[in-house]
C-alpha cells in the first residue's frame, strides 16, 4: 500500500479549507494546507468581514444626521477615511492570526506558499512537493473585470479595501450584491457614486419587489443608479478617468470599481494533468460529496460555484470531512440558504423569489407590507421597509420571506428556521409578535396581495 506525507492536503486556507482542515484534524487525520495570500480567505481578509465593518462605518452618517430629532446636538460631523481603515486592518490582522492559531491547535501542518497538483496525490509548492492519499481543493473565485479597453484603469473590491483615500467620485459598475454594497458603503461614507448595470434591474436573482425597493431607496440617499448602461471605455486622465458607455455618453471619476462577477480560481493549479473534471464555467464539478471526477480529490466552496457563500464553504468543509474522515457521511441541502446585502437599506432573503414560486408551484399567495420604521416617524428621514411572504396555497407552507429594510439580515436568519422546517402560514400567524418591532410585521401581516388590474378604458 502507498505510504503518503499526509492522509489530506488542502489547497486554501479559506472558509471551506480551514474548516474542512480542522474537523479532519480532529478526527486524527494528518493534515497539511498550502494558502497563497492570507489565512482566512476572501471572507476574513478581503469580503464578508471587511466589508461590513465598511457598511457599520457608512452608516453613522445617517445616525449623526437623524440624531438631531431626538434632541441630540453634537458639533459637525466629519469622516476620517485612514483611520476606518486602519482599524479594519487591525481586526483583519487579528482574525488573520486567530485563523493561524486555530490551524497550529488542531496540529494542522501549514505551509504559507501557493500550490498546485502535480498529480492525483502529489501538490508542488515553491521547490517542494508533498504526497496525500486524499486532495481538497478550496482556492475560492476571483473577480473578474469586464473585457473593455483601458478596463486595467479600473479596481475591485480586492483594491477598494485598500484605497488611500476616499474617493470624491466613484463609478461602480455591476448590479449584484457586491456592486450595490459597495455603491452604499462609498455613498455612505461622502463619495459621489453612480453605479451603471447593464441589466434593467440591480440585484438580479432576487425577488422582483426587493430589487425595485432596493433600487428605489439606494437611489433616495443619492446613489445614481443608472440602468440599462453598459461602459465601453475607460481612458486615464489628470483629475482620475473618464468613462464612455455604450449610448456614447461620457461621465468622469475617480475611481472605477468592477463588481461584474467572480470566477472559481481552477486554472493553473493542475487540476486537468489530475484528470479533475470542470464544468463550462470552469468551477470543479462535484457530486453531492463534494467528490470530484477523480476519486481522491474533492472541492468546496467558491470553486465548486454551488452557492457562494461563506456559511455554505464552511458546511461544505464540514460534511467534507466527516463523510471522509468521522465515518458520517453528510450530503449538503443547498435549498432554503438564507443570504443577505448588506447595503443601506439592508436585504434579507430566504426560500423561492415570487417568479421562482409562480413558476415551480400551481397557485401562490403573496403578503406584502411597506412601511415607515418607527425611528422614522420622528427623524423624517424619508426610508420604506419592505417585507414579503410566499405561500404555496396547496400546502400553505411559506415557501419564500423577503425583506428591505434595517436588520433585514437579523431578522430573516430567523424566519429562515421556520421556512426550513416547512412553517405553514397559520404557523406564521399563530406567533405573537414582538411588539414594537419591525419583525412584528412578519407574523401579522392578514391581507393577501391582489396585483392591481389595469382599469378597462372607458
Ligand atoms: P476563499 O475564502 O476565497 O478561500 C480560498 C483561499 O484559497 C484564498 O485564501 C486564496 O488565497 C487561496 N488560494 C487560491 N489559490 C491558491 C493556490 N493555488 N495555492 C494556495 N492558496 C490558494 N459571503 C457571505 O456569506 N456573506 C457576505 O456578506 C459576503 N460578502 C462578500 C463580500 C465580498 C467583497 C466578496 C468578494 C465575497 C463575499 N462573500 C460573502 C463570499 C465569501 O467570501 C465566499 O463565499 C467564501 O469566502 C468562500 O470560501 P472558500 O473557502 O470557497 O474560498
Amino acid at each position: 500500500m502507498a505510504t503518503y506525507d499526509y492522509d489530506l492536503f488542502i489547497i486554501g486556507a479559506g472558509s471551506g479549507g480551514v474548516r474542512a482542515a480542522r474537523v479532519a484534524a480532529s478526527h486524527g487525520a494528518r493534515v497539511g494546507i498550502c494558502e497563497e495570500y492570507r489565512v482566512g480567505g476572501t471572507c476574513v481578509i478581503r469580503g464578508c468581514i471587511p466589508k461590513k465593518l465598511l457598511v457599520y462605518g457608512a452608516h453613522y452618517g445617517e445616525d449623526f444626521e437623524d440624531a438631531a430629532a431626538f434632541g441630540w446636538t453634537a458639533g459637525p460631523a466629519r469622516f476620517d477615511w485612514s483611520t476606518l481603515i486602519a482599524n479594519k486592518d487591525t481586526e483583519i490582522d487579528r482574525l488573520n492570526r486567530v485563523y493561524i492559531d486555530l490551524l497550529r491547535d488542531a496540529g494542522v501542518n501549514l505551509f504559507e506558499v501557493r500550490g498546485a497538483l502535480e498529480d492525483a496525490h502529489t501538490v508542488a509548492m515553491e521547490g517542494r512537493t508533498v504526497s496525500a492519499e486524499t486532495v481538497l481543493i478550496a482556492t475560492g473565485a476571483a473577480p473578474v473585470k469586464p473585457e473593455v479597453p483601458g478596463v486595467e484603469h479600473t479596481i475591485t473590491s480586492n483594491e477598494a479595501f485598500h484605497l488611500e483615500s476616499l474617493p470624491g467620485r466613484i463609478v461602480i459598475i455591476g448590479g449584484g450584491y457586491i456592486a450595490c454594497e459597495f455603491a452604499s458603503i462609498f455613498n455612505g461614507l461622502g463619495s459621489a457614486v453612480v453605479q451603471l448595470y447593464r441589466g434593467a434591474q440591480i440585484l438580479r436573482g432576487f425577488d422582483d419587489d426587493v430589487r425595485s425597493v432596493l433600487a428605489q431607496e439606494m437611489r433616495k440617499k443619492g446613489v445614481d443608479i443608472r440602468v440599462d448602461h453598459q461602459a465601453r471605455h475607460f481612458e486615464p486622465t489628470a483629475e482620475g478617468i473618464e468613462i464612455t458607455l455604450s449610448d456614447g455618453t461620457q461621465m468622469s471619476a475617480d475611481v472605477v470599481m468592477c463588481a461584474t462577477g467572480r470566477a472559481p480560481i481552477t486554472a493553473g493549479i493542475g487540476l486537468s494533468a489530475a484528470g479533475v473534471a470542470l464544468n463550462p464555467r470552469g468551477a470543479v464539478v462535484v457530486d453531492e460529496f463534494s467528490q470530484s471526477s477523480v476519486s481522491n480529490i474533492y472541492a468546496v466552496g467558491d470553486v465548486t460555484d454551488r452557492k457562494n457563500l461563506t456559511p455554505v464553504a464552511l458546511n461544505e468543509g464540514l460534511a467534507f470531512a466527516e463523510t471522509v474522515y468521522g465515518g458520517r457521511p453528510r450530503k449538503i441541502d443547498h435549498d432554503n440558504v438564507a443570504s443577505a446585502v448588506f447595503s443601506l437599506p439592508n436585504v434579507g432573503s430566504v426560500g423561492l423569489t415570487e417568479a421562482e414560486a409562480r413558476e415551480r408551484l400551481t397557485d401562490v399567495d403573496i403578503y406584502k407590507s411597506t412601511f415607515r420604521p418607527l425611528r422614522h416617524t420622528l427623524s423624517k428621514r424619508d426610508e420604506m421597509t419592505m417585507m414579503k411572504l410566499i405561500v404555496d396555497v396547496a400546502s400553505q407552507r411559506v415557501v419564500g420571506a423577503h425583506m428591505v429594510g434595517p436588520d433585514a439580515a437579523e431578522i430573516i436568519q430567523g424566519l429562515a428556521i421556520a421556512v426550513k422546517m416547512g412553517a405553514t402560514k397559520a404557523d406564521f400567524d399563530a406567533t405573537v409578535g414582538i411588539h414594537p418591532s419591525a419583525a412584528e410585521e412578519f407574523v401579522t401581516m392578514r391581507q393577501k396581495f391582489v396585483e392591481p388590474v389595469a382599469e378597462a378604458a372607458e
